[in-house]
């Protein structure tokens, strides 16, 4: 037998620590993907927001103190100006709270410098915009790969296809958003959220600017990340039948929250509303 060069040895060690790496990755992705029920995801203290001064001073928030439980689905509603946009901005760490902390995942990005915020961000937490967002020049796969393309990783190929499948657009990947319909463009959004398993997937009004077939079928595929993948999404709605999908429905009014329920009807939530505009 040959003796081993010293060359060979290094190149030995370096793809020992490469598989290393991979198993770590791979454990801690396995691990990721089987987060338990009950464990609160999303923890938020003492949130208060104002914005302006003296007179002009707007409490967005008061003192909202919420959690959020691993593999539910939570909507926001509430009045417009309640606080919903403001709430989740800061909970997303897409805005900084006047007091009070927030963490994600058991990391508190209240007090994050912006490039671990970022960091964060792009590893922990899925967005879906009511606009949907999604760049012009790529094709629907490499717009759903992204959020992976700019952190240089690489997708697991078995979890690509899975949410591919789970949004059907097998056949659609070659196609630029301007070749697709706007629920065909938000299931890519959605499959672009889903493709980093966040912690936790925000969506804020992702069924606005749909029509109520093609909103209930991006509904339909929120709600089996939750049952399916177990992924924990908040969604912001003002919409009675979108919110009757979630496991539990926050209502804010004047930047505190007004009620907390566990599952409820379309008709329930739509009177609750009705009661909340009231003016007090
Ligand atoms: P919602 O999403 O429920 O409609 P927002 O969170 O957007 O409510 O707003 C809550 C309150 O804060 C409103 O009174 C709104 O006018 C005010 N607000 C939101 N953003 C700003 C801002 N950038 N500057 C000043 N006031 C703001
Ligand atoms: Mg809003």
């Amino acid at each position: 037998m040959q003796p081993t060069t010293t060359r060979e040895s290094e190149s030995l060690v370096e793809e020992r620590d490469a598989l290393a790496q991979l198993e770590r990755q791979f454990t801690g992705e396995s691990r990721f993907a089987e987060r338990p029920e009950g464990r609160a995801v999303v923890t938020a203290r003492g949130l208060s927001r104002t914005y302006g001064k003296g007179d002009a001073k707007v409490h967005a928030l008061r003192d909202v103190d919420i959690d959020f439980t691993a593999g539910r689905l939570t909507a926001i509603m509430g009045p417009s100006g309640s606080g919903k946009s403001t709430l989740m901005h800061i909970l997303a760490g897409l805005d900084q709270p006047t007091g009070g902390r927030v963490a994600i995942d058991g990391v508190e990005i209240t007090r994050l410098k912006e490039k671990k915020l970022t960091q964060l961000r792009r590893d922990k937490i899925g967005f879906i915009f009511q606009s949907f967002n999604l760049l012009a020049t790529l094709t629907a796969d490499e717009n759903i790969v992204l959020p992976l393309s700019l952190a240089r990783r690489r997708a697991d190929e078995g979890w690509r296809r899975a949410v591919i499948e789970a949004v059907g657009l097998q056949d659609r990947l070659t196609h630029r958003p301007a070749e697709l319909s706007g629920g065909q463009q938000q299931r890519v959004a959605v499959a672009r959220a889903l493709i980093t398993r966040p912690a936790v997937l925000f969506a804020d009004e992702p069924t606005g600017n749909l029509d109520s077939r093609t909103g209930g079928e991006v509904l339909d595929l929120l709600r089996r990340s939750v049952d399916e993948f177990g992924q924990t999404v908040i969604m912001v709605t003002h919409d009675a039948g979108a919110a009757s999908i979630a496991d539990r429905v926050v209502f804010l009014k004047d930047g505190r929250i007004e009620l907390d329920e566990d599952r409820m009807t379309r008709d329930a939530i739509y009177d609750t509303i009705k009661n909340l505009e009231v003016p007090r």
